[in-house]
């Protein structure tokens, strides 16, 4: 099968080799198995269904949502001599009957069909009237709920497993956390899928995270290290957009705001002179990036919290294209996650909510790793990096560690003591002695814990809780304000047979290492 596929990968589309775990997808999906594929944007996921489709007798089903990009595909294939066609609502009805003509000939070798058209009855009868090489599932994420692009004619893709038992099938994406890539293999009824992760690395941009204090003279501190490099600082509110590229012009950085209340007008313009190098850095909401193809941004900078790891991934990506040297710096206030927090439960159904808190969980996560970054980057998205990276801060610079095993048994302790049924801020303010009026009317000032932690500022404890929270020895119940509880993992702890060891916060990047002399 090697041979073959590898064979028809040069000949055909005229490439040399494969890249990392295209072969084996090929060669598993060629061999009939179902597949699930999780690759980044341009990564090329196409010809792991295109090559199979090829050397497999019968006709590849390529089902995609994305009728503009079907044409584009079918143009290529075409330009390569691979007889392909789209089926969808932009053909007229001659072109319809001479792609239906061409099908039940057996002379296509891959068929581009929208979802709403597959599935409907007429022509399901046709497919079981040729034969087919497999099915391609292409934004198999549009398939579930928890991804975030959920279309309802997409489930009902869930039916070709049951008509076609016997046909592979492959389904592809670049976007899905491990629910979302369950849930899809679920949905579609993979069998015994194999499911490849691979293609998420980008080497050369180097991941920080400093905790936010004064953000703007943060910002202002990395701009001055790289005076003539381009750049994007995304912001997640409008007005904070505004606020701080004026900022940046007063003390004399080219910077533009970009978001979508500004007319089109003057977003384009921006986006122009940030193409043309005019301005060196957009500040900007998430609304700014797609589609922008700018090789040479050298760093990306969240000023605040991303709501979701797949954010943050995409717009750091968006620094590097070139693959020279990029810079991805998050600065992270724990008094972001509250206002995201309840940026999210502000809208959308209860389940939506919970999976939107859990993805911002898993965020909050990542800016507080204490090993290597991208690993835990990678991770996420199911991809694993053997070796730490070498290139992000926690690498580079492992941070200071303080032992915290009192700490923590106090903050545990008086989790206890409130019941498990208050919040972080709540309980802190018995650690810390607070005589508010709630803890006086719930009498929790007589409390053992209370009052045994008022030596540490509030933000220490919020660190050192959110960092129990992430290290799974008190959960969070976000059905139910959110209120604080202990995991078994506790316990070890509580009866001191364990210790602890957490970060120092990180207020600045190191000094860059000099260079040495070769
Ligand atoms: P995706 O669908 O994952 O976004 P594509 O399949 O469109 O990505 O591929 C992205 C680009 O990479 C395309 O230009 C494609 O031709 C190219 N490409 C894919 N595989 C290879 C390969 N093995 N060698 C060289 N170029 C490749
Ligand atoms: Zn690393």
């Amino acid at each position: 099968m090697g041979h073959e596929t590898l064979a028809v990968l040069r000949s055909v589309f005229g490439y040399r080799s494969f890249r990392p775990f295209q072969e084996e997808i090929v060669d598993r999906v060629a061999r009939g198995g179902d597949t699930f594929v999780l690759m980044p944007t341009g990564g090329g996921k196409s010809l792991c269904y295109q090559i199979p489709s090829l050397v497999r007798p019968g006709v590849g089903i390529v089902v995609s949502p994305l009728i503009s990009l079907m044409k584009d595909q079918v143009d290529a294939l075409r330009e390569n001599g691979v007889a392909a066609a789209c089926y969808n609502s932009t053909l007229g009805e001659r072109e319809s009957r001479q792609v239906l003509g061409r099908l039940h000939g057996g002379e296509l070798d891959l068929l581009y069909v929208a979802p709403e058209r597959l599935m409907t009855d007429a022509f399901l009868e046709r497919l079981r009237e040729v034969p087919l090489a497999l099915f391609a599932i292409d934004e198999a994420h549009c398939v579930s709920q928890w991804g975030h692009d959920f279309r309802p004619e997409y489930v009902e893709l869930g039916r070709l497993r049951g008509l076609f038992p016997t046909v592979p099938m492959i389904a592809l994406t670049a976007t899905a956390d491990v629910q979302t890539r369950g849930d899809i293999v679920a949905r579609l009824g993979l069998r015994g899928a194999e499911i490849y992760v691979t293609g998420f690395d980008r080497p050369n941009i180097r991941y920080s995270v400093l905790e936010k204090q004064k953000p703007f003279r943060q910002l202002e501190e990395f701009l001055a290290t790289r005076p003539r490099e381009a750049g994007i600082v995304y912001c997640l509110s409008r007005k904070r957009v505004e606020e701080v590229a004026e900022k940046l012009r007063v003390a004399g950085v080219e910077a533009a705001a970009y978001h979508a209340g500004l007319a089109d007008a003057e977003r384009s313009r921006v986006q122009d002179a940030f193409l043309r190098d005019d301005i060196r850095v957009v500040v900007a909401t998430v609304a700014f990036g797609m589609g922008i193809d700018k090789p040479n941004v050298r760093f990306v900078v969240h000023y605040d919290l991303p709501k979701n790891i797949e954010s943050y991934y995409q717009e750091t990506g968006r620094a590097g294209r070139d693959g020279l040297p990029a810079e991805a710096l998050l600065l992270f206030g724990y008094g972001d996650i509250p206002v995201s927090r309840s940026l999210i439960e502000s809208g959308g159904n209860p389940e939506q909510v919970r999976i939107e808190l859990h993805k911002l969980n898993a965020m909050v996560g990542f800016a507080e790793a204490l090993v290597c970054r991208r690993r835990a980057l990678l991770g996420y998205f199911g991809e694993r990096l053997e070796e730490p990276c070498g290139n992000c801060d926690l690498c580079l610079d492992p941070p200071e560690t303080f032992d915290a095993t009192e700490e923590a048994r106090k903050a545990l302790s008086c989790v206890y003591r409130v019941g498990q049924r208050f919040g972080v801020g709540h309980v802190i303010d018995v650690l810390r002695g607070s005589r508010s009026e709630r803890i006086l009317a719930l009498g929790h000032d007589r409390l053992s814990t209370y009052g045994i932690g008022a030596s540490l500022a509030a933000e220490a404890w919020g660190s050192i809780i959110r960092q129990l929270i992430h290290r799974g020895y008190l959960e969070q119940d976000l059905a139910n304000y959110s209120v604080l509880k202990l995991t078994p993992a506790a316990r070890p702890l509580l009866r001191g047979e364990e210790n602890l060891v957490l970060a120092k916060p990180r207020l600045r990047m190191a000094a860059p290492k000099k260079e040495k002399a070769p």
